[in-house]
């Protein structure tokens, strides 16, 4: 569940108010995932950076995963982290824990204070840019998602979004349309945007960072990369994985080929010779 009440979800009314599995549950449930061979757990929550806050009103996010790192997983992904939650802490934990991917899923929504505002996001123009620029001083990869067409959401306000994310650079951001909810506020706000406007300003903004993930891709060339085989893609013939810097099923793949035997949930080294489209591709180092 949810208690922060943006004016756009309904989640909170659908999941009910932010709710903690026990720490024993959870650790119990991820000691069965990694006896059984279990390379990268995912830990997911609307909002995992709140652990443990219903428990006594303090998060016990930190304390949790040191306790998941005893386990034998390679990697601990945490999704989705709301970033008036993510402080220096959080930023040096993730930055400095062996186990733990250098990758943080933040949902910024937005960089107009007043869109923020009415959203009822905790956060502010200000805010976002420095939280931005701390997440890649310290060298993590950053996930975001931004909501365009906003009810209300002037023409600067949308070029302001657009100049963010040009400026920004963030390395994966999905956009999506305002689409409206019925019986939450946003659904009962004045300005309602058209579907043409709404799906104009989205392709816009995908279309920045579509171009930002290619050139992030082609800067990869060359070099060798960590990469968890996911499987075979049957249709390019080749082997598909993920490195920590990718969420699966979330972010762009690697594909590669191999002239070794290559087996769902290991780990290859695999140097990049270039992409298609936005996935990487490439070859098994010797
Ligand atoms: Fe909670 Fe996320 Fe919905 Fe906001 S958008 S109410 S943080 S689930």
């Amino acid at each position: 569940g949810c208690n922060n009440f943006c004016t756009y979800c309904a989640i909170p009314s659908i999941r009910g108010r932010y709710r903690s599995e026990k720490l024993s549950d959870l650790l119990a449930e991820a000691k069965k995932l990694s006896d059984d061979g279990v390379k990268e757990l995912i830990l997911v929550a609307q909002d995992v950076t709140r652990y443990g806050i219903d428990f006594d009103g303090k998060p016990h996010l930190i304390e949790l995963v040191r306790e998941l790192e005893k386990l034998d997983f390679e990697w601990i992904r945490l999704l989705y982290l709301e970033p008036e939650m993510v402080d220096d802490e959080l930023i040096d934990f993730v930055k400095n824990e062996p186990k733990v991917c250098k990758y943080m899923d933040v949902p910024l929504q937005h960089v107009d204070s007043g869109v923020l505002k009415r959203m009822n996001r905790h956060t502010t123009e200000k805010s976002t840019r420095e939280l931005v620029k701390k997440i890649k001083d310290a060298g993590i990869t950053m996930r975001t998602s931004f909501i365009s067409g906003f009810p209300g959401e002037s023409e600067e306000a949308h070029r302001l979004l657009a100049r963010f994310i040009e400026e920004a650079r963030i390395d994966f951001a999905g956009v999506f349309a305002y689409s409206r909810e019925e019986g939450t506020p946003a659904d009962r706000m004045r300005g309602h945007l058209s579907e043409e406007i709404k799906r104009a300003r989205a392709d816009e903004l995908r279309a920045i960072e579509t171009e930002i993930i290619e050139s992030n891709c082609d800067a990869r060339k060359g070099s060798v990369l960590t990469v968890l085989a996911d499987g075979i893609d049957y249709d390019r013939q080749c082997f598909v994985g993920h490195t920590a810097r990718q969420t699966p099923d979330v972010d762009n793949v690697v594909y590669f080929t191999s002239d070794e035997e290559v087996r769902a949930g290991e780990f290859y080294r695999v140097r990049v010779d270039g992409r298609d489209g936005i996935d990487l591709t490439g070859r098994t180092k010797q």
